[in-house]
């Protein structure tokens, strides 16, 4: 049984990242949020493109203040879109507004707020400025020819309007990872059959839950639906799922039960089983294994268990990174993120494996609290809606107080 730090370490190791050449594509800026960045955006542009006012104020030459009590208004306003700079004689200023363009022999703005009228064409600085103060100098923020945003990045809002604003128009992504989705089991009925559940039947949610996962990481989920328990059928259904994605999700079958034959007809199917089980509590059968065909890279095949809360913590604690690391996203998307807490009730585990138990995380006077939920059956997916937080319990950590700091995997 691997530990849950060795299993994170080995799935991440097995995924190799898309190709910068291959698995990219061209998209608009306007689509790119949620995307990664394929190359390195380089700016076409300085940036500001030309010298303006960071103030609403008058525009003036520093040096001029020593022969010059007041300063003379220049006839002429310089809104923000003024497209020429205007001549500024000595011993003038220039009424300008913010972004526009600084007139040629100024250096200086001073804020409205700063000066007085003394007449209709003069005004006097109540408080002088710092040389080049309220100036936004051409090429202050960035040059032509400097990186703006590395290979890698995941595009955010803040993202989109930097790249507009450098005139990026469209910009060059990796392509989305597909992630096919198999439930397997008898008992599993498709969520818009028409016929009526029979005893024993049971909706098959995992795969709405799970193709839900994806798409928030980004990815293609690809629904292939339900595959009975019976060798032949999940064979098939595992060579179709390979040949159309990237990364195979199943769930259940992974147990040791009499009808769990999703690992050894794996192996059967030739390909490389990396781990079966490990030490984590929901989740602790869970199969790692590659599919080496004639490609550049291997498929990766996740065989999570089919308890519903199970499934969803292996796809949370193991999968979401993988994609990650897979769709080109740098390091900093690979591992779930962690903080700490002050649990508000005592937290039970049995210590032999890490335990991870939901909740909610709040912030609240000052701090973060965790609330746990009060019933842990993994196959009672209604008690996880509207957690936002699994607390970590480690191996051996049987036992954390009310009122104690806890490991928190934030959702
Ligand atoms: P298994 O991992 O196949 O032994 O399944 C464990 C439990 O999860 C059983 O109670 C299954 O009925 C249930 N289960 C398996 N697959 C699904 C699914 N796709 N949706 C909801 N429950 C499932
Ligand atoms: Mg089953």
């Amino acid at each position: 049984m691997f530990s849950v730090k060795l299993a994170e370490e080995t799935i991440l190791n097995l995924v190799q990242p898309f190709d910068p050449i291959y698995d990219r594509e061209s998209i608009n800026l306007v689509d790119a949020v949620g995307r990664i960045l394929s190359i390195d955006l380089v700016s076409k542009l300085d940036f500001p493109h030309f010298t303006n006012s960071a103030m609403d104020g008058y525009a003036f030459h520093y040096a001029d203040l020593e022969q010059f009590p007041a300063l003379e208004i220049a006839s002429v306003d310089i809104p923000a879109g003024a497209s020429s700079p205007i001549p500024l004689a000595i011993g003038q200023c220039a009424r300008i507004l913010t972004g526009g363009i600084l007139p040629d022999r100024a250096d200086t703005v001073v804020m409205q707020e700063d000066i007085t009228k003394i007449d209709r064409d003069h005004l006097k600085l109540e408080v002088v400025p710092a040389i080049g103060e309220n100036v936004r100098p051409k090429g202050a923020f960035y040059r032509a020819g400097s990186l703006l945003l590395p290979a890698g990045t995941k595009i955010d809002p803040t993202s989109i309007g930097a790249l507009a604003a450098a005139h990026y128009q469209q910009i060059e992504v990796y392509r989305r990872p597909r992630v096919a989705i198999l439930s397997t089991g008898n008992e599993l009925v498709d969520l818009y059959s028409q016929a009526e559940l029979k005893l024993g039947q049971i909706i098959d949610s995992n795969q709405y839950s799970i193709a839900s996962l994806v798409r928030q990481t980004g990815a293609i989920a690809i629904p292939m639906g339900i595959v009975p328990d019976r060798k032949s059928e999940l064979a098939q259904a595992i060579k179709d799922s390979i040949d159309t994605a990237d990364i195979v999700i199943s769930s259940g079958g992974v147990s040791v039960g009499d009808y769990d034959y999703v690992e050894t007809l794996l192996a059967e199917m030739g390909a490389e089983i990396h781990i079966r089980s490990v030490a984590i509590k929901p989740g602790k059968p869970l199969t790692v294994a590659t599919w080496q065909q004639d490609l550049p890279a291997p498929k990766l095949y996740f065989g999570v268990p089919g308890n519903p809360v199970s499934a969803m913590v292996s796809f949370w604690r193991f999968i979401a990174g993988s994609i990650a690391k897979l769709s080109g996203a740098n390091q900093s998307h690979w591992y779930p993120k962690f903080i700490t807490a002050t649990t508000t009730q005592d937290l039970h585990a049995q210590g032999k494996r890490e335990t991870y138990l939901w909740g909610y995380l709040r912030w609240q006077s000052g701090q973060y609290t965790f609330q746990p939920v009060d019933n842990y059956s993994s196959g009672n997916l209604i008690s996880l809606v509207g957690t936002n937080a699994l607390a970590v319990l480690r191996v051996n950590q049987t036992y954390v107080p009310a009122g104690e700091s806890v490991l928190i995997l934030h959702l």
